[in-house]
């Protein structure tokens, strides 16, 4: 892209701003930075003040297609148009415009990835989704060759279908001439994050940049941990062309300016993936501390500062994030595929309660689980087992059993999950010289007291949940303000964080232990349930 000498290494003092023949007389005496939060379901926009408050915000859902069982796709034009519509209309809801706006942070759905043309903006598939499993049979056949963990030394993770590099290649392999037009240098490819900022700084029409940072680059099963650049042997045995490849960058410098736009002018200055923006929006920042967000799903991570931690124990070696040209910061992280989702599930498809929220009242129509467990394994089991052979199952029926035990045991699925992800943290977080003595959480599920109560007590540690409950943005708007001097130290960060409610354990450490029992044997239970001749 043009410009682009002159914006490497621009940090935290390089403010771009408008020319100031544009500039009305007034500068507004308040500014702000924009987060858009590209997620699995929406796209939102959040305008946040110096204080880490939402000053405004809008919100679109884009649609789930499904084209067949395990395959999941996204329109990335309609994540693109969704996008440009909750600028926009946040900006309109707060009465603000590009003036007010000193940068403009990006933070999106991992490992989700869209091939389009250079030339033209135009997709050339659907995106592929974090979800989707059509990846299973080449993950297959590279396991065969050196194990599923034959990758990890380079890249920090096993051979999984939940990862963005084999997703670009089945694209390449089942678009026609897709190979050749990349190797023409007429196709680019990335995760969300790329797609965005590409189209936020000029697209086809004006050579748009084609970047990505060190979290969504660590997703995809091409980047040496070490090096921060794509692994040349990773991109040749997963068969993704570095042509269409972005730039790796660090999480928080101007990448470019929006061009043609309500924004038009102003940079694009922070990326960060879904799970670390939330790392840094909870003031994560130094090694040793930890969040867990649930959502549709469960995502721990562990900051372990500038070390990198290789996990003895089924977590994933990832980027926290990195801030310009300081050293990169790297994490564990504990992915848990199915926890809010199976509120979901119990809602649409069994019916049992109309909202999420009512699990909470149904749970505790009894006083306990009555001995039912509820492995939701609904496509395998991800951290810390990475077992895509298992699928779910729901334990110890008796006669004794209801709907009230149902709901208790779906909730203390997310927490047993929770707290087997936690315990292998803990045991590689002791070779790395630390315990952990609490736990930051957010998600929608955190307005649930009674999983946070239980979560409390299953773990033996406090679960803390913050003032500023909109941790993902809040993260991506940080390192893009970072980026412009709109904060000028992560101490703002840390300080902009306060506590509103705590967990501490309760229940005898003796039921505790006797349930994390049980449902290790619940677990054993769903392991081996799919065979190799059954798609
Ligand atoms: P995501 O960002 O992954 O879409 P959210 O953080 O918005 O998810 O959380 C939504 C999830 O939380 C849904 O799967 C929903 O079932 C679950 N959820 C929302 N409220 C509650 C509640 N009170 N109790 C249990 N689960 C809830």
């Amino acid at each position: 892209g043009r410009g682009r000498a002159e914006r490497v290494g621009a940090y935290r003092h390089d403010i771009r701003r408008p020319s100031p023949a544009r500039l009305p007389p007034m500068t507004p005496s308040r500014t702000y930075v924009l987060a858009i939060d590209q997620g699995t379901t929406s796209t939102r926009a959040m305008i946040f003040d110096a204080s880490g408050e939402v000053v405004a915000q809008d919100q679109i859902e884009h649609e789930q297609i499904f084209p067949r069982a395990g395959w999941v796709e996204h329109d990335p034009m309609e994540i693109w148009e969704s996008t440009r519509r909750v600028i926009g209309g946040a900006l309109g809801k707060g009465n603000l415009n590009s003036r007010h706006v000193e940068a403009i942070g990006i933070t999106n759905q991992r490992e989700t990835v869209v091939v389009w043309e250079r030339a033209t903006g135009r997709p050339i598939h659907n995106a592929v989704v974090w979800q989707d499993t059509r990846t299973q049979a080449m993950v297959d056949e590279l396991a065969a060759d050196g194990g599923l963990d034959r990758f990890k030394d380079v890249c920090g993770l096993p051979l999984a279908t939940y990862f963005a590099g084999p997703k670009i290649a089945w694209v390449l392999d089942h678009v026609e001439g897709a190979r050749d037009r990349a190797a023409k240098g007429e196709l680019l490819a990335g995760t969300i994050d790329s797609w965005l900022v590409w189209n936020l700084t000029g697209g086809g029409e004006h050579d748009g940049e084609h970047v990505t940072d060190v979290t969504n680059a660590s997703r995809t099963m091409l980047m040496d941990l070490r090096t921060l650049q794509w692994s040349e042997e990773l991109c040749e045995a997963i068969r993704v062309p570095m042509e269409v490849l972005p730039r790796i960058c660090s999480s928080s410098e101007v990448y470019g300016e929006c061009t043609p736009g309500v924004l038009a002018g102003t940079p694009v200055a922070g990326i960060l993936g879904d799970q670390q923006a939330a790392t840094f929006g909870q003031a994560c920042l130094a090694p040793g501390t930890a969040k867990n967000t649930y959502g549709t799903g469960n995502f721990m991570l562990l900051n372990t500062g500038t070390e990198i931690v290789e996990s003895e124990n089924g977590l994933l070696t990832t980027l926290c994030y990195q801030l310009g040209d300081d050293a990169p910061v790297y994490a564990l992280e504990g992915s848990i595929a199915v926890t809010g989702s199976l509120v979901q599930w119990v809602r649409d498809n069994l019916g049992l309660i109309r909202s999420a929220p009512e699990i909470e009242q149904l749970a505790c129509s009894v006083e306990d689980n009555g001995g039912v467990y509820f492995v939701p394994a609904f496509s395998g089991l991800f951290a810390p087992y990475w077992r895509p052979d298992a699928r779910g199952a729901i334990l110890g029926l008796t006669r004794y059993a209801n709907k009230g035990h149902l709901a208790r045991a779906v909730l203390e699925s997310t927490a047993f999950q929770t707290r087997d992800v936690l315990d292998a943290m803990q045991a590689d977080a002791e070779r790395a010289g630390g315990r952990l003595t609490e736990l930051k959480v957010d998600g929608g599920m955190v307005a649930n007291e009674t999983l946070m109560q239980f979560q409390a007590d299953v773990l033996g540690v406090d679960v803390v949940r913050p003032k500023i409950a909109e941790t993902t943005a809040l993260g991506a708007a940080y390192v893009a303000g970072l980026a412009v001097g709109y904060w000028s130290s992560t101490q703002q960060v840390e300080a902009n964080w306060s506590e509103d409610e705590r967990w501490t354990p309760r229940l005898d450490r003796a039921d505790v232990e006797r349930m994390c029992r049980n449902w290790a044997k619940a677990v054993s239970r769903t392991l081996d349930w799919v065979d190799e001749d059954v798609d």
